[in-house]
């Protein structure tokens, strides 16, 4: 009766409507004969949309978070050194987990608002002549600040030093939505997730892995840290028969046939330039208001996927969420860990145009009036239009 509740938070995304229909179907066989064919065509080209032809991709019945256990507990041993970043909630986390799952990690501290330090890593490595440390952390996208960081340029880094440590991405918020080359660069563990460029529900740990990070698994020492439910081996044993070693999740399943259908119909590199477009817009947005600004800082860390938004001094974050969700019926992100209360999240990713970030972008503007901010109603939209009007889509 009063329309939709309208969702810009980044991640779950919009879930496209034949992707939506695509999984209203009865439940199927897991063990039917014709069920491989399916299987084996969706995991090709599901590396299609990694960018990667050799390796492998997996994909566990998880969330994102299950997927990073995967790949730690299946290519590194317990004690293993590995170098890590943090600099906002989801570079914390993945902290958080490579310690409690036994990993010697050597952490550099950044400020919220820049992403993975390119310099300070190559010096490590650089200084790690007996090659002790066995892996890179990068977050490409930091969801919580919306900061995305340069892989290609921490790959040259490792080649520049002559470095064979393995490349490990977190890509949940920002494979399928922002250039993401695991071939060209070089990355063996690259990790996401369905609910977020993927455009499905929550569900699906997805997980790309290069041929160097399978040999790494080989070696791995199984007494050490110890895996099941994500164990490589035993998926691999199954997926070669095109079956899973579990009950996978077969809706989700033929909801990734379609979005994956959409993503690749359209063309990677389409869909990248679609999401810099819709984020531009927002970007243009927030420089025209008042007393608000991104977190990330400067434009070489500024995401396609999220913006976090500084609200001005003495305006508080929750009460522009708190607005927009019961006034206007906008939910917006919130501002997470340290950065609560103090900001607030626009994600763009996934299935959005132009027409629906002008309405987020307005919700925001009057919640923001609402709790308090000087800014000029309008400002914002009138700011985003007129980049959507001077560019053209291409395609999707
Ligand atoms: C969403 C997100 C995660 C966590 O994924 P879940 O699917 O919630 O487990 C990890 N890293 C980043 C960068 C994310 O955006």
């Amino acid at each position: 009766m009063n329309g939709t509740q309208h969702l810009f938070i980044p991640g779950p995304t919009n879930v496209p409507e034949p992707v939506r229909q695509s999984m209203n179907i009865p439940m199927e066989d897991m063990r039917a004969p014709d069920f491989p064919d399916f299987v084996q065509r969706l995991l090709c080209d599901l590396k299609k949309a990694f960018r990667m032809e050799g390796g492998r991709v997996f994909v566990f019945p998880s969330s994102g978070t299950g997927a990073w256990e995967s790949a730690i507990q299946n290519t590194l041993n317990i004690g293993d050194k590995v170098l890590m970043s943090r600099f906002g909630q989801f570079s914390l986390l993945w902290v958080d987990m490579a310690e409690r799952l036994g990993l010697n990690v050597d952490m550099s501290e950044v400020e919220w608002g820049k992403g993975v330090p390119v310099e300070d890593y190559k010096a490590k490595l650089a200084a790690d002549t007996k090659h002790e440390i066995r892996a890179v952390f990068c977050t490409q996208n930091e969801t919580a600040t919306g900061v995305t960081s340069d892989i290609a340029a921490v790959r040259a880094a490792l080649d520049e030093v002559g470095h064979p440590a393995m490349l490990f991405v977190d890509g949940v918020s920002s494979i399928a939505s922002i250039e993401f080359e695991m071939e060209k660069w070089g990355v063996d563990l690259a990790v996401s997730g369905s609910q977020k460029g993927f455009m499905l529900p929550a569900g699906l740990g997805i997980l790309g892995v290069s041929d160097k990070a399978l040999e790494a698994n080989k070696a791995v020492d199984n007494a050490g840290m110890g895996r099941c439910y994500f164990s490589f081996e035993d998926m691999i044993k199954l997926n070669d028969t095109g079956y899973f070693p579990y009950t996978p999740a077969t809706q989700l399943l033929r909801g990734l046939r379609c979005s994956l259908d959409m993503l690749l119909g359209a063309g990677m590199q389409t869909v990248w330039e679609r999401h810099n477009r819709l984020a531009e817009g927002v970007r243009r947005a927030v420089a025209a208001w008042d007393g608000c600004e991104l977190v990330s800082r400067g434009p070489e860390w500024a995401s396609d996927t999220v913006s976090a938004i500084y609200t001005p001094e003495g305006v508080d974050a929750r009460d522009v969420i708190w607005g927009a969700y019961y006034k206007y019926q906008t939910s917006l992100g919130t501002g997470l860990n340290k950065l609560m209360g103090k900001a607030f999240r626009i994600g763009h990713l996934g299935s959005l145009n132009p027409v629906m970030l002008c309405g987020a972008i307005s919700a925001a503007e009057m919640a923001l009036i609402d709790a308090g901010a000087k800014i000029e109603a309008g400002s914002g939209v009138a700011a985003a239009q007129e980049h959507y009007r001077a560019t053209t889509p291409t395609g999707m």
